[in-house]
């Protein structure tokens, strides 16, 4: 590979140069969403920080296969102590739906968000409910290695046990003593023998619907267990990268680790990769929290309305229409956005981030269009091969997405200034720099060259539909029904969908 990718290994707290076990292919998997609910705007950071990496990967040489699960089962409430009601099911009892309906209905809208935020999408997907015999299986391994054991229908992870032999706490960096007095008293779970045993497999209550037979009767997996025996799946023993948001690492991929040493004696994975979270005023955004925002409160053009059927209840004052954001923005703005900062830093999220990075966006997007109607001169003023040099080097540098993006603006500057006839390029430099944007704007951050549904666009668009509707409540006020009702027809019929509320009339894009 002419490239020398560093990456920094959560494993071994150091950036280490990338090297693939069987290269050019490299396996790589990412812990996916849990479809209970809309993915937010954080989830989002996590998906599209690895899609770059994904993309760079590609764009170097590699044949990448890339594995992104879905968890539909056994992500349970309480997710450190492993108890609780399974979040699915506790959505299909609220909604009175079946699980798989629940998850159908959330996946639907996550692929629109992973497309609208242009994520290639991964090489395979698998869910976990369609594992449920790899993940028997290797719980039975482990048990017969002696590392897990059944009590009354569960089947444990004996933690303690295995930590005598092996480093439970490697990758996040903490000891077993450490973990102990963090975790709580064993309340409620006393057939657990310690307090950090957590469950591979669970026995199912009665009114559970989401059920499998297993040889420790009916019951369902844990959620750690799966992304174990999917990764092994797809990747093998051991494989080159594994991802997902930093905070997976005490728990969830600790866990992994334990299970796959557990069942095969062999490190899982040799470089772990983990995101940083996306912050709201500082705090992380998460649905236990409360402080989510979802694409569909931030995007404009996003085709669900709020009364398709994968609609949820907050969708109801959507389209880019929430109240800490003055306008809907392009998706393509957020990820710029998101792109702007390295994966490995917090990244608060705010109105006045965005706007700037509208700006930002627009400021490349037009350097881009113009470098087509750049006339060639016999010499150029800059070195092109350099920058793009320093492209790659950023890149290389554990995927430095913010100094790519200054070289890019530096690209962009060139282009203005040659523009204006102040600086100049030959033919062939010229053809450099359209390769260097499509190759790391286009091709390795993924954005596109020029916004759908540029904001500017939605500004004009949203005060046009505001003008009609006013025009369509004084025809009301004057009792010209037939008028009013023409106006709304007209407007659903340019695919315009309108609310009548309490406080005025609010529209959709169909
Ligand atoms: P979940 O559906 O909650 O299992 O989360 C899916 C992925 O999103 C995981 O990799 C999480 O680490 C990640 N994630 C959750 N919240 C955030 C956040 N606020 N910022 C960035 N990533 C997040
Ligand atoms: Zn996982």
């Amino acid at each position: 590979m002419e490239q020398q990718l560093f990456i920094y290994n959560t494993l071994t707290r150091k950036k280490e140069l990338f090297k693939p076990l069987n290269a050019p292919l490299v396996g790589m998997y990412v812990c996916g969403p849990t479809l209970y609910s809309d993915v937010h705007i954080g989830n989002c950071r996590t998906f599209t920080s690895f899609d770059v990496m994904y993309r760079y990967l590609l764009h170097i040489g590699y044949k990448v296969r890339y594995v992104r699960n879905i968890t539909d089962v056994g992500h349970l409430v309480d997710e450190v102590a492993g108890e609780g009601e399974d979040r699915i099911a506790r959505q299909a009892r609220l909604k009175q739906l079946e699980p798989m309906e629940i998850v159908q209905r959330y996946a639907f809208g996550f692929r629109e968000v992973m497309a609208l935020l242009n994520l290639l999408p991964p090489s395979i997907e698998p869910t976990a409910s369609g594992h449920i015999p790899e993940q028997i299986e290797m719980t039975q391994k482990i048990i017969d290695k002696g590392f897990a054991y059944e009590k009354d229908g569960n089947v444990y992870f004996d933690v303690e046990k295995f930590a005598k032999s092996n480093n439970y706490g490697i990758l996040s960096g903490r000891n077993l003593d450490d973990q102990m007095n963090n975790t709580r008293e064993l309340d409620g779970q006393e057939e657990k023998k310690g307090r950090l045993d957590f469950a591979l497999w669970k026995k199912a209550k009665p009114e559970h619907i989401m059920r499998w037979n297993s040889p420790w009767g009916t019951g369902f997996p844990g959620w750690h267990i799966e992304c174990s025996a999917m990764s092994q799946k797809y990747l093998g023993d051991t494989f080159d990268i594994h991802g997902g948001g930093m905070d997976l690492i005490p728990t969830h991929h600790t866990n992994e680790i334990a299970q796959s040493v557990g069942c095969c004696d062999a490190a899982p994975v040799n470089y772990w990769i983990h995101t940083n979270m996306l912050t709201l005023n500082g705090q992380k955004m998460s649905r236990s929290l409360g402080n989510v925002f979802l694409p569909v409160e931030l995007f404009s053009g996003m085709k669900l309305a709020a009364d398709s059927p994968s609609a949820t209840p907050s969708q109801a004052k959507l389209d880019g229409k929430h109240p800490l954001f003055e306008k809907a923005y392009d998706p393509m703005v957020v990820r710029f956005f998101m792109m702007q900062t390295h994966y490995s830093s917090t990244l608060d999220f705010s109105n006045d981030a965005l706007q700037a990075a509208e700006k930002g966006y627009n400021r490349l997007a037009e350097s881009m269009k113009k470098v087509s109607s750049l006339s060639p001169s016999a010499q150029s003023t800059s070195d092109i091969k350099k920058l793009r040099q320093q492209c790659y080097e950023a890149m290389n540098d554990d995927f430095n997405t913010p100094i790519l993006l200054s070289n890019l603006f530096e690209a962009a500057r060139i282009v203005n200034s040659v523009y204006d006839g102040k600086e100049t390029l030959t033919a062939a430099d010229i053809e450099a720099v359209k390769k260097l944007f499509s190759d790391f704007v286009v091709d390795v951050l993924g954005l596109k060259a020029e916004a759908e549904n540029s904001g500017k666009q939605m500004e004009v668009l949203d005060k046009v539909v505001h003008m009609v509707l006013d025009m369509r409540a004084e025809a009301k006020q004057k009792k010209d029904f037939a008028a009013s009702d023409a106006i709304r027809d007209k407007l659903i019929a340019a695919g315009v969908a309108i609310k009548d509320t309490k406080e005025g009339s609010t529209w959709n894009l169909q």
